[in-house]
């Protein structure tokens, strides 16, 4: 069976056509701007050149309609007919604490996600729009939702309380949810593959290190503590996001600075994080270069970045009461050999000894530990897509 996989911003819209009988990506591609002048489609078929054009898309159904157009294309599709098309698997941000699982959409299943909208206002309803744009296009075609939340919903609840008045959290359901679930989930699955153990018998941090960018303890196959919270604004140092910090600071840069509210929330997301401390910008490759050449601010959001990951799996090792296995996934962690080399100069006190050789490759699966390495480290590169359609192909089958 092929099936579409989803994953749809409030502008942009990412998708993959995967065949189930080999695991191959067909096509990949992103539209972007959709709304907005210039909007543009990328389509990358497999085994053919890419195509890149400017096509008016004046929302998300006319770029599903124009990315299946490109499926089929007599030049650059790659199926004939869009019956080939199994079932839609759906990326979702936020499932609340309704979805611990993926789930077929129904018309329940869409108010779900819509009651969910207080708690990821800026994804949730691009998701709905994207589901709501294939039942029109689409509607014999099984759909269903993956949750960026679900596989979070193993913690316990003095790992997804906030220490703040309870009512809270029966009234507004404020806790921890934590993101980029199918990441952990895929690259846990994965590294138990590659060690050799069982994954019941494993307890792993993975970090997945991207643009966002968030920490997961992995205990026996299950999520029980992760760094990103409510929102994905909380835990490590991220490109353009704040993280963890005091949260006094707030009202304080609200007085000192005359911010709103509005302006405040504005600044920890979009303009913090690496880039804030930097100056230079919010991918790690410019802030690199920067620090090469003597950059002391690129510098310190490097040693800032890697001293936060590091400070999360010596806290998720005592929360586990152990660690067998250390992940780097995404485009950070599977790219970089300096900042994991950063990172584990941390962790020598676990028993962690890098192998510098196999350290300085990029982007393939590779254990970066020494024989006697006490905990091994794993790079992993990670591919949220497969398990968005896989667990698609479960539910539909
Ligand atoms: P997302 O999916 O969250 O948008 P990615 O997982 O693709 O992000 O990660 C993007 C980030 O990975 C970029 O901001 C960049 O800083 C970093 N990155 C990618 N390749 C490299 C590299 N070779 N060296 C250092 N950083 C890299």
């Amino acid at each position: 069976m092929k099936i579409f996989v989803l994953n749809c911003g409030s502008s942009s819209l990412k998708y993959q056509l995967i065949n189930m009988d080999t695991d191959q990506v067909l096509a990949k591609g992103l539209c972007e701007r959709i709304g907005i002048e210039g909007s543009n489609i990328a389509h990358e078929p497999d085994g053919k050149d890419k195509v890149k054009m400017e096509s008016p898309m004046k929302d998300h159904t006319d770029a599903v309609k124009l990315v299946l157009d490109s499926l089929l294309h007599a030049d650059y599709g790659v199926i004939k007919s869009i019956d080939e098309i199994g079932a839609v698997g759906h990326r979702v941000v936020h499932g609340g604490e309704k979805f611990s699982k993926s789930a077929i959409i129904t018309a329940e299943v869409k108010k779900a996600i819509e009651d969910c909208c207080a708690l990821a206002p800026l994804h949730n309803p691009a998701n709905i729009i994207g589901i709501e744009a294939c039942e029109k296009i689409m509607p014999n075609v099984k759909q269903v939702a993956v949750f960026d939340t679900a596989f979070h919903q193993t913690m316990d609840k003095d790992a997804y309380l906030y220490a703040i008045p309870y009512e809270y959290y029966e009234k507004h359901a404020i806790r921890r949810y934590g993101f980029h679930g199918t990441s952990h989930l895929y690259v846990s699955d994965r590294a138990a593959k590659m060690v050799g153990k069982p994954i019941d018998k494993l307890k792993m941090v993975t970090c997945h290190l991207g643009n966002g960018a968030s920490i997961c303890a992995v205990e026996n196959g299950k999520s029980v503590d992760t760094s990103m919270g409510l929102t994905p604004l909380e835990g490590l140092a991220m490109g353009t996001r704040s993280g963890d910090m005091d949260p006094a600071i707030i009202k304080f840069l609200m007085d000192k600075e005359g911010l709103s509210i509005a302006d405040v929330d504005n600044v920890l997301n979009k303009k913090s994080g690496v880039l804030g401390v930097s100056g230079v910008s919010s991918d790690f490759r410019d802030i690199m270069g920067e620090a090469e050449k003597g950059n002391d601010r690129a510098k310190s959001a490097l040693a800032l970045y890697a001293r936060r990951v590091a400070k999360y799996v010596g806290a998720y090792a005592a929360a586990m009461n152990g660690i067998d296995v250390v992940v780097f996934t995404a485009g950070l962690g599977e790219n970089s050999g300096d900042m994991r080399k950063s990172v584990c100069e941390y962790l020598g006190w676990l028993g962690v000894s890098i192998n510098a050789d196999a350290n300085s490759k990029r982007g393939e699966e590779i254990e970066i530990t020494t024989a006697d390495s006490k905990v091994k480290v794993l790079v992993i590169p990670t591919n949220e897509e497969l398990v968005i359609a896989r667990d698609t192909l479960a539910l539909v089958k």
